[in-house]
C-alpha cells in the first residue's frame, strides 16, 4: 500500500451511541490530525455543529469529501458498514470487537488490501497506560501462570442495550474481549484455549459469565473468570506470575504493579488510538490483530454451555 500525505483526515463517526459520545467525538475534536466531518446514526442523533446522516449510504451519496470512518455501532452490523466504506475508498477504524466473527474480520483485511485503504482494529484497552510497560517487562521473563478476573455489573454498564444479549452481541465477552486483547498483547507467543464454560441465562442468547482455560505457547496456564453479575466494586485485573515475581495490571490496564512498585496514569486510551490510526493512514498500512476475537470464537466452539437463571434488567 503506498504511503499517503493527508493534511487533516476528514472522518465520520458511524453509530453515535455511548462509546462514540464518551470517547470518539472528544478524542477526534482534540486531535488536529482529524476533522470530524459527519456522524451517521439511524435516528439522526447529532454531535453539535457536525453534519448528521441517518445511513452510511446517505453520507456516501452526499459526497462531502470524507476520507475515513470510525464504526462505533454494535458488532452485528460492523462488517456490512465497514465493507461499504472500504468499497467507497475510505479508511476504516473498527471499534472492538472488529467484527462479529473472525471470517468477517479477515474479509475486511483482504478488502482493505485490495483497495489500498487502511483498516484498523481498535483494541482500546491495549492503549491503557500500564499495558506497553507490562509487555516490555514480560518480554524478558518466563511466565509461570496468569489469572484474568473481569467482573462487572451489566446493569451499570449496559442499561437498555438489547444487542449485547443477541447472537453476535458477545454477552460477557463484550467487556471480556478487552481482557483478552491485553493478554494476547503482553504475554509472549500465541495463546490457545483448552477449555471453556459459558453460563447463558434461560431468556438470553449470550453468556452472562464465562470461565476459560487458556495456555501460552510455552504451556503456562491462564485462568479467565468473566462475570457480569458483580455488584459493588468492579474488578478488571490481570495477574501474571513469572520467574522474577508477580506483575499485576489492574483498573483495566491503567495501573501496573511490578515487584519494584506501582504506577498509575490517567486514561488516555482513545487519544492514543487516534494517534495510531492517523499514523497507519499516513504510512499506508493496516493493523488488524484477530487473536482476541479468535479466542472468543474458540470459547463458543469448544465450550460447554451451562443454562442459568433468566436475567432481568
Ligand atoms: P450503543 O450505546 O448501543 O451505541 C451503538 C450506536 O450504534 C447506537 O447509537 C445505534 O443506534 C447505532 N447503530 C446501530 N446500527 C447502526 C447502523 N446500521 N448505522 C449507524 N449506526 C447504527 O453501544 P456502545 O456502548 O456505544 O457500543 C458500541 C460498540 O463500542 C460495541 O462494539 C462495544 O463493544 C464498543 N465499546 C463500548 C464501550 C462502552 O463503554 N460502552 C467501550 C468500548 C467499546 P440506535 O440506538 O438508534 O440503534
Amino acid at each position: 500500500m503506498p504511503a499517503v500525505t493527508v493534511e487533516s483526515i476528514r472522518i465520520a463517526v458511524v453509530g453515535l451511541g455511548k462509546i462514540a459520545r464518551d470517547q470518539h467525538v472528544p478524542a477526534l475534536q482534540a486531535n488536529p490530525a482529524f476533522t470530524l466531518a459527519a456522524t451517521v446514526c439511524p435516528f439522526g442523533a447529532l454531535a453539535e455543529g457536525v453534519a448528521g446522516f441517518t445511513t452510511l449510504a446517505d453520507l456516501l451519496a452526499a459526497k462531502i469529501g470524507v476520507d475515513a470512518v470510525a464504526i462505533c455501532t454494535p458488532p452485528q452490523v460492523r462488517h456490512r458498514l465497514a465493507a461499504e466504506a472500504l468499497g467507497s475508498g475510505l479508511h476504516v477504524l473498527l471499534e472492538k470487537p472488529p467484527a462479529a466473527t473472525p471470517s468477517e474480520a479477515a474479509s475486511l483485511v483482504g478488502q482493505a488490501a485490495d483497495a489500498g485503504s487502511t483498516v484498523f482494529a481498535a483494541w482500546h484497552s491495549r492503549f491503557a497506560a500500564g499495558v506497553q510497560p507490562a509487555r516490555e517487562w514480560l518480554a524478558e521473563r518466563r511466565v509461570v501462570s496468569a489469572t484474568i478476573t473481569w467482573r462487572e455489573d451489566v446493569r451499570v454498564w449496559h442499561p437498555g442495550q438489547a444487542w449485547i444479549w443477541q447472537p453476535g452481541g458477545f454477552g460477557v465477552f463484550d467487556p471480556g474481549i478487552n481482557a483478552l486483547s491485553i493478554a494476547t498483547h503482553i504475554l509472549p507467543g500465541a495463546i490457545c484455549l483448552t477449555d471453556a464454560e459459558l453460563e447463558v441465562p434461560a431468556n438470553r442468547d449470550a453468556p452472562i459469565a464465562a470461565r476459560l482455560s487458556l495456555q501460552t505457547a510455552a504451556g503456562a496456564p491462564i485462568a479467565v473468570d468473566l462475570d457480569w453479575r458483580q455488584t459493588g466494586p468492579q474488578t478488571w485485573d490481570i495477574e501474571v506470575e513469572t520467574d522474577a515475581g508477580t506483575l499485576v495490571l489492574s483498573h483495566g490496564g491503567a495501573q501496573l504493579t511490578l515487584p519494584t512498585g506501582t504506577r498509575q496514569s490517567n486514561d488516555a486510551e482513545y487519544p492514543a488510538l487516534y494517534a495510531r490510526f492517523a499514523e497507519l493512514i499516513r504510512s499506508g498500512s493496516s493493523d488488524v490483530d484477530t487473536a482476541p476475537l479468535r479466542l472468543v470464537a474458540d470459547a463458543f466452539l469448544r465450550g460447554r454451555t451451562i443454562p442459568t437463571d433468566a436475567f432481568h434488567d
